[in-house]
């Protein structure tokens, strides 16, 4: 008899997009002429930039011939192009992460997903409320949890982020083996600096934990006294896997590029107590389970760091960075305590007590606009909201206008 992983069966469903959904097209439904404005869902929206559509092109031209044709590629990705991320994105900022330490891949959701392969079932797993959900996920279907009950996970260390602690985790009170953190944040926008990632590399090295450190928003780091890799932070290469991403960075979510950083100082521990590499072991399941980016992705990707490229993307995101001034301008005005927008493409908004669907319908129903209701991604973020500045300046700037008009 075939059994199924009963572990799937624990899975809460994810209602939040299509509830989000549902909601939206009842209104317009009801309101045909309603001209809505989606702040909600974190995707960019504008087109890839010139410089890396010459790359992608250069890339499907080779392709087309015999002498330039590539079959498949090295599974951890072309050299020529992490040579390019080890420069530009690590020895820039002092952080000594070496080529061969970088794995290119699909996407950053893929190898968060992925990652907890490698650990034993009966670790000790922490993460942050609310949370961009993929880590607790699939650590549920690895069966590291019991069921869900009171809206968590039993088995679970959850790290609630709140307005009391500035939106960054404390250290647990138990001791934990594996940690996720993510900075930028999605959904809270929050930022930490150097001082507070330090707090989490001491204590991964004094406990024997690792941390897997999502830095997908880096790029809209515009403070420059805040890290933009974990690998600024002294110790973080012996306790630290960083996954990357160009899907917020360069527009690629429709594209698919992305990379994770598996230093080779970091140490997991046998059941025996003896240290296993963790490099060796995230080669040995990419190179198993993985067969490569597409040769025009990758060219494309190399192009986000040519000269054109680097002062391209940049502009694109001060663009979305602008939109997130405009609605961090008018969350203010209307005297609503929020956080991120300022090196995030998120604006996370205190309700003032109202829940966050309560808010979501307020908004639709009122302003005809779309934001993300907190809740949907953990208790602590019920009384909130996420509004998103992908959109474009004329839509967010009306958005504002509109919510403006509605709450005053
Ligand atoms: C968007 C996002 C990613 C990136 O996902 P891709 O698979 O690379 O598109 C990773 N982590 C977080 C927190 C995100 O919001």
């Amino acid at each position: 008899m075939i059994r199924a992983n009963d572990n799937y069966s624990k899975l809460k469903a994810s209602y939040l997009f299509s509830d989000i959904a549902k909601r939206v097209n009842e209104y317009q439904a009801k309101n045909p002429d309603a001209h809505i404005i989606r702040l909600g869902i974190g995707d960019v929206t504008q087109a890839l930039v010139p410089a890396v559509i010459k790359g992608f092109h250069q890339g499907v031209d080779e392709m087309a011939k015999d002498a330039t044709f590539r079959g498949y590629g090295p599974e951890q990705g072309y050299l020529f192009l992490r040579e390019k991320i080890a420069e530009n994105d690590f020895h820039s900022r002092g952080a000594d992460i070496s080529p061969d330490e970088i794995f290119v891949s699909d996407g950053a959701k893929c190898d968060t997903g992925n990652f907890q392969e490698l650990f034993a079932t009966d670790i000790k797993v922490a993460i942050p409320d609310p949370v961009y959900p993929v880590y607790l996920d699939t650590n549920v279907m690895a069966g590291r949890t019991g069921g869900f009950e009171d809206n968590r996970y039993s088995g679970i260390v959850y790290m609630d982020c709140l307005k009391e602690n500035h939106f960054l985790p404390k250290l647990p009170d138990e001791k934990v083996d594996l940690i996720y953190l993510c900075f930028p944040n999605n959904p809270t926008g929050s930022t930490a600096t150097k001082e507070e990632l330090k707090v989490w590399v001491d204590y991964a090295k004094e406990n024997k934990a690792l941390i897997l450190f999502d830095a997908a928003y880096e790029s809209y780091i515009r403070d420059e006294k805040l890290p933009k890799t974990i690998y600024e932070i002294e110790g973080a290469r012996e306790v630290a896997v960083e996954f990357r991403s160009f899907s917020k960075t360069a527009g690629f979510t429709g594209t698919r590029c992305g990379f994770t950083v598996v230093p080779k100082d970091c140490m997991v521990y046998s059941s025996k107590g003896e240290k296993v590499s963790l490099h060796s072991m995230w080669n040995r399941r990419h190179t198993t389970k993985f067969n490569g980016v597409s040769y025009p992705v990758q060219k494309a990707t190399e192009a986000v760091y040519s000269e054109e490229g680097k002062i391209e993307v940049k502009d694109q995101i001060a663009y979305y960075l602008n939109n997130a001034d405009v609605i961090c301008k008018t969350v203010e005005s209307l005297g609503f305590d929020y956080v991120g927008g300022k090196n995030s493409p998120y604006i996370w908004v205190d309700g003032k007590g109202r829940d966050s669907w309560e808010f979501f319908d307020l908004l639709l129903t009122r302003a005809s606009v779309v934001c993300t209701p907190g809740g949907g991604f953990g208790r602590c973020g019920k009384p909130y909201i996420r509004i998103s500045a992908f959109n474009s300046l004329e839509n967010v700037t009306l958005a504002m206008e509109r919510v403006k008009e509605a709450l005053k």
